[in-house]
Order: C-alpha cells, then structure tokens, then sequence
C-alpha cells in the first residue's frame, strides 16, 4: 500500500505545490489500474483486520484543508472516480478560529461548508490538529487542547468523528502517539522518519508527492515496496535517468 500526500495543486513556488496538469495525469494513471484507490473505512477494515492492503493499494490524502483541494483536486478525482481524504485543522473552519498567523504561506483555507461539501462528495475527512503546531514539544495540556478540542469540532461539523489523524509535520513521538490513539483509531505520518515504526496504525508511512516527478518518476514511487524512503528514491531514480538518457 501506498498513501500520497498533497498539499496544493497550481504550480505555486516550493515543493508542496503540484501542477493541476501534473495532478490530473497522476489521478488518471491511478484510475486505469493496476492501482485500487482506498477509502478510509477500506484502510480501516484492512488495519483492523490486521494486514495492510497490498502494493497496488492507494489512498490519496492532501493536508491542511487548503481551498484548492475542493475547487482543483475534487472535479479531477470527481472525472476519475477517484476516493480521497482530506485532513483539515478544526481551527482553520472558520474566520472566527483561524490563527491569524498560520505557519503556511496561504490563508486560503476551506471553511465548514466547503468541507462538507467534499464529505458529501463521498470523500473522508481525517483530523490535522486545532491549529497545526508541531505536537511533541507541547505540554500535557496544550496537546489535550490540539487534539481533544479539534476532535470535538471535527465531529460537531461532520456529524461523526473522523477515524484517521494526520500528525501535522508528520511530527510524533511516544506520549502523542498515545493521546492520539485514545481518539483515532489510525494517524498518519509522513515519509523518511519513524519507519521503524512503519505500518503500525499510529504510524502509517506516507509518499510526499514531488512536484518533480515526471508521471514516470510517479509510477516508480508506486512499483516500490511500502517503504516510503524506498519509493521516494525509485522516483528520485526514475527522473534522473530520463534526464540522463540512456
Ligand atoms: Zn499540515
């Protein structure tokens, strides 16, 4: 299995933005198959039934709730059928809650309704933090606050908790894992560290996609093993020689 992080779509400067052109070719690689695109509940039972579902599984995710994941990603994934998860701070719903200083280049966030909009769209929302700090060095009650009272408005907007975490920065360590897990049953982290830890429920391995990557530096990130280091460097790999050539 295999779990794609975005962030956002448009070819804005940095590596966390990803040309809608780019984008659009990786979802309409992904619906041809061989690849079994995954819901959260698929991702759940799987976990739960404790085996993770094979190479050619993915699940797509993009983080932090940007605008651009409803009004670019939702019509590309809408054409090609494609689930996706969405994880989104509770605090950033609404102008009355978002910090007015974000660590993030962008205010443009989604606010409650357009969230909504993409659940109604048979999509998943997973959790991200009230306010997206970097979760170990906080205090016992501060990271009760990030999690706790970001569950509660996450629930109180989507009418059910989400059942899958994305630890912001991919940062956790022992005593976050915990209180997280007294609250979803999966998080996910993100590539490169902890993959000793790779494939426990608490800490799912995710492929942070390059804007980089050709579409064939994006199948070889895909024809790896689960390891997320593994599969950054076949793509790594895969788009140096084609710059080489032969
Ligand atoms: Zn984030």
């Amino acid at each position: 299995m295999h779990i794609l992080m975005y962030h956002r779509l448009g070819g804005l400067p940095g590596p966390m933005s990803i040309p809608l052109i780019t984008f659009t070719a990786q979802m309409r690689l992904l619906a041809e198959g061989p690849y079994r695109a995954l819901t959260v509940a698929d991702l759940h039972q799987a976990v739960r039934a404790g085996h993770l579902p094979g190479r050619n599984a993915v699940l797509i995710t993009f983080d932090d709730g940007y605008l651009d994941t409803i009004t670019d990603a939702l019509p590309v994934l809408d054409a090609c059928g494609l689930p996706a998860a969405m994880a989104v701070c509770g605090g950033y719903l609404s102008p009355d809650t978002l910090p007015r200083r974000t660590p993030h280049s962008s205010q443009h966030f989604a606010d409650a309704a357009q969230v909504l909009r993409w659940r109604d769209s048979g999509r998943d929302v997973a959790a991200h933090s009230y306010t997206h700090p970097a979760l170990p060095p906080l205090s016992d009650a501060a990271l009760a606050w990030q999690t706790a009272v970001d569950h509660e408005v996450l629930t109180g907007v989507l009418g059910e908790p989400p059942a899958l975490f994305a630890y912001p920065y991919g940062a956790h360590d022992e005593r976050v894992r915990e209180v997280v897990a007294r609250l979803y049953p999966m998080a996910l982290a993100t590539d490169e560290r902890h993959a000793p830890n790779a494939g426990r429920p608490h800490v799912l391995p995710r492929v942070q996609v390059s804007p980089h990557w050709d579409l064939e530096a994006f199948r070889a990130a895909l024809a790896t093993e689960a390891d997320p280091r593994t599969a950054q460097h076949a793509a790594t790999q895969a788009g140096h020689r084609r710059i080489e050539g032969p």
